[in-house]
């Protein structure tokens, strides 16, 4: 028999000793939810993981369509020892059951002018790029990568490994953000290393690929340079999809369940503690711990609605700035392994504009014209996502997510955008696209609110803006009720597969550790 050791800040969570030991259920199997999981379930927790989709993974999962397999979201992945480590939690060997495959070049950036950057591990290649665009820069480039590493240490292993949950957390590191000075942008932070517009955006960028806008998101997020650097860009062989299903596997084997096409429809709260959950057909699960891995304003608006709540409430969550949404064309090609020779794995293509994009997108969200497009070509690496001879492609074009004050109608955008891109991408990089085309799919923001319950339809939850970010995010362990936790991109530390698999390792710092009686 197991039962709950109860440690702060739960002393007071109910003791119930369920057969087969504690019982934690997980709302959600996106990779955070999957990977917290597998930490309770190394814990000694009895787990049960529900999802609404048919398959594991959230936005990492995987689709198939006239033989083309195409990967949803996550394509890149960086910080590998984070899975390693979580693997090592659960007794096993990462590298065993996941076949993960390193990235070179890591991918390339285009712009109108036809010049490149070609971003690698290697520091003099990448130096030689800087040089190659802007000579003068070199310095500050050095500079921008010392920078990045002394923000890495900070904000990815130091904070971003533990919990933000007390507001002592936070004022303890204040004085560091003010010597970092967090509060300038990553933008503005490259501005003052480089002068190349060019260069300026390759090292400012990446907080897209995580729902943050670079003119507003911390320069703490220039500590991406550094990890890409330091551990490299990989990709898994079979996609995020199979990391997804090896996941589901480690917890199938902890003696955890898998229940799919399964809604949760409330978080079941009695005497401020989370007694389990009811779901879509009025069915009620209990359990001695809830974790939901659902957007975390999903969390609060719908599935504790009959439940007050101090924090999150539904107009603190309004108030809240959302990432942006996504329009993503999953698009297969025949004939084409022989064409395109020049396009690699991973492809940035960038518009006319950057800063005027992104405030399209960000501040007044309207649907510009113009577009910049991060295209993913799987195929070059990995022959099993295509038939033989064709290609498997996504090209992802960020947009506004869908507000009140510029709505999108995506009904009927959805179409004329997608010829849009498929216009650029004819133009730019794919001549002769139109004559190759097979599969074909378009995820708008709309499909994104009724896909993975994500409020705004917002590709990465709420944005990372630093007064939203650490004890500023919704916390791992919730404000609301005992016994209820969080995990994901919209908790501490982010989006980005190695926020959520951090948050997983927080998550199990914070729930009450079960001891065998
Ligand atoms: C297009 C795209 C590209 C990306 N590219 C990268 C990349 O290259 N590298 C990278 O590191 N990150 C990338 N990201 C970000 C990364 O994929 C996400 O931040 C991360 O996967 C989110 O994981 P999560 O744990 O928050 O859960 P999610 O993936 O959001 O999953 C949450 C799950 O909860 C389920 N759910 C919600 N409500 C309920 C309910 N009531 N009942 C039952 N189930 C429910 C949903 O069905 C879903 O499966 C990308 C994201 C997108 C969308």
């Amino acid at each position: 028999m197991t039962r709950l050791e109860h440690i702060p800040p739960h002393a007071d969570m109910p003791r119930v000793r369920g057969p087969g030991g504690p019982h934690a259920i997980v709302i959600g199997a996106g990779l955070g939810g999957l990977a917290g999981a597998m930490r309770l379930g190394a814990k000694g927790y009895r787990v049960t993981v529900i999802d609404r989709l048919d398959v594991p993974g959230g936005r990492g999962s995987s689709i198939t369509r006239d033989g083309h397999r195409f990967d949803l979201g996550p394509t890149i992945v960086t910080v590998p020892q984070v899975f390693k480590e979580l693997w090592a939690a659960c007794g096993r060997d990462f590298h065993a059951e996941v076949d993960l495959r390193q990235m070179d070049p890591f991918y390339e950036i285009r712009w109108p002018d036809g010049s490149t950057f070609t971003a690698r591990q290697d520091t003099d290649a990448m130096r030689a790029e800087v040089a190659r665009l802007s000579p003068g820069d070199l310095k500050g480039y050095d500079k921008f990568l010392r920078d990045a590493e002394t923000r890495y240490w900070f904000g990815f292993e130091d904070l971003g490994r533990r919990s933000m949950h007390r507001l002592w957390d936070l004022v303890k590191v204040l004085p560091t953000f003010a010597w970092l000075r967090a509060d300038r942008s990553v933008y503005a932070h490259a501005a003052r290393r480089v002068r190349d517009e060019r260069l300026r955006m390759a090292l400012s960028f990446h907080p897209l690929f995580i729902g943050g806008d670079p003119f507003h998101v911390t320069s703490m997020y220039a500590l991406v340079s550094h990890l890409e650097k330091e551990f490299g860009v990989h990709y898994a062989m079979g996609g995020v999809a199979a990391m997804a299903d090896a996941m589901s596997g480690v917890i199938e084997d902890q003696g955890g369940a898998m229940m799919m096409q399964t809604e949760v429809d409330e978080i079941l709260i009695k005497d401020n503690v989370a007694r389990g959950v009811r779901l879509a057909g009025g069915r009620v699960l209990n359990a001695d711990v809830v974790v939901s891995n659902a957007d975390a304003g999903h969390t609060y608006d719908r599935l504790l609605r009959n439940h007050p709540r101090r924090r999150w409430t539904a107009a603190r969550l309004r108030r809240k700035r959302w990432s942006m949404g996504l329009f993503v064309w999953y698009f297969g090609t025949a004939g084409t392994a022989d064409k395109w020779a020049g396009v690699g794995h991973h492809t940035i293509l960038n518009g006319p504009r950057y800063k005027g994009l992104v405030k399209d997108i960000f501040i007044k969200g309207r649907l510009a014209d113009d577009m910049s497009l991060y295209v993913h070509r799987p195929s070059v690496t990995d022959p099993s996502v295509a038939p033989e001879g064709g290609d498997t492609f996504y090209a992802l074009s960020p947009v506004p997510h869908l507000g009140v004050d510029n709505p999108v109608d995506w009904q009927a955008e959805a179409e004329p955008y997608r010829r849009k891109v498929q216009a650029v991408l004819e133009r730019e990089l794919l001549p002769g696209l139109g004559d190759h085309l097979t599969a074909s799919e378009v995820f708008t923001p709309e499909t994104f609110r009724d896909r993975y319950l994500s409020p705004h339809g917002a590709g990465f939850s709420i944005e990372p803006r630093i007064l939203q970010s650490a004890w500023f995010r919704p916390h791992n362990v919730s404000e609301e009720a005992r016994g209820l936790f969080l995990v994901g991109a919209g908790t501490h530390p982010g989006a980005g597969l190695p926020g959520v698999i951090s948050s997983a390792e927080v998550l199990a710092q914070l729930v009450p550790e079960p001891v065998m009686s």
